[in-house]
C-alpha cells in the first residue's frame, strides 16, 4: 500500500515525482497546489479566499487547506492508496493530517523529502513561467518554506518516516531512487 507525503522546497520536483509515481501505482495524486490552481481559475468561494495568499507567496490559512484535504481523502478513490504533494506545509497541518489518518484506519505513511540546492532551486522556479514565479514571490516562497515547512523534515525524522533522495539529479534518476525506496 503506497501512501506518500512529498515535502521539499518550491522547485524541488515534488510535482513532476509524484505525478510519475501516482500514474506507474494507479493511484490518486493529490497536490493540494493543483487543486488551489483550480479553485482560483473556477474563481470558486475557496478559489477567492487563497488567490490573494498564493499570489503573494504566502501559504493558505491552514483551515482553508485542512478543510480541502479532509474532504479531498475522503474519497473512495483513496482507500488503495495515495501520494500527496504540497500538504501538509505546516507542523499544525501535519499534527491535523495524523488525527485524520488516524481517524480513516490509514496508518502507515512514508515521508520523502527532495533535496535540491537552493540555486538550483531559484534556477529552476525562473525558468517556469507560473503567474506565482516572479523573482519577489520566489524569493517570498523559498522564505516561506524555510520558516514554515522545513521543520516537517525533524518532525517526520523524530517519527521515523523519513526518507530523503537527491533531487538535484535528471527525472528518470530521481524517479529511479524513489521506486528503489517505496514500498
Ligand atoms: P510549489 O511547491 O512550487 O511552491 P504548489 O503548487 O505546491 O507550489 O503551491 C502553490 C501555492 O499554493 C503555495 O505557494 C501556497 O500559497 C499555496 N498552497 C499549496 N499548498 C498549501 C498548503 N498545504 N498550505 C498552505 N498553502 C498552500
Amino acid at each position: 500500500m503506497t501512501r506518500l507525503i512529498f515535502l521539499g522546497p518550491p522547485g524541488a520536483g515534488k510535482g513532476t515525482q509524484a505525478q510519475t509515481l501516482a500514474h506507474h501505482k494507479n493511484i490518486p495524486h493529490i497536490s493540494t497546489g493543483d487543486m488551489l490552481r483550480g479553485a482560483m481559475r473556477e474563481r470558486s468561494p475557496l478559489g477567492i479566499k487563497a488567490q490573494s495568499y498564493v499570489d503573494k507567496g504566502e501559504l493558505v490559512p491552514d483551515q482553508l487547506i485542512q478543510d480541502m484535504a479532509e474532504e479531498r481523502l475522503s474519497q473512495s478513490d483513496t482507500s488503495s492508496g495515495w501520494i500527496l504533494d504540497g500538504f501538509p506545509r505546516t507542523v499544525s497541518q501535519a499534527q491535523f493530517l495524523d488525527e485524520l489518518l488516524q481517524k480513516l484506519g490509514q496508518k502507515t505513511v512514508q515521508v520523502i523529502n527532495l533535496e535540491v540546492p537552493d540555486e538550483v532551486l531559484i534556477e529552476r522556479l525562473s525558468g517556469r513561467g507560473r503567474p506565482d514565479d516572479t523573482q519577489e514571490v520566489i524569493c517570498r516562497r523559498l522564505e516561506v518554506y524555510r520558516l514554515q515547512t522545513a521543520p516537517l523534515i525533524n518532525f517526520y525524522r523524530d517519527r521515523q518516516q523519513l526518507l530523503s533522495v537527491n533531487g538535484n539529479q535528471a527525472l528518470a534518476e530521481v524517479t529511479n531512487d524513489l521506486e528503489k525506496m517505496i514500498t
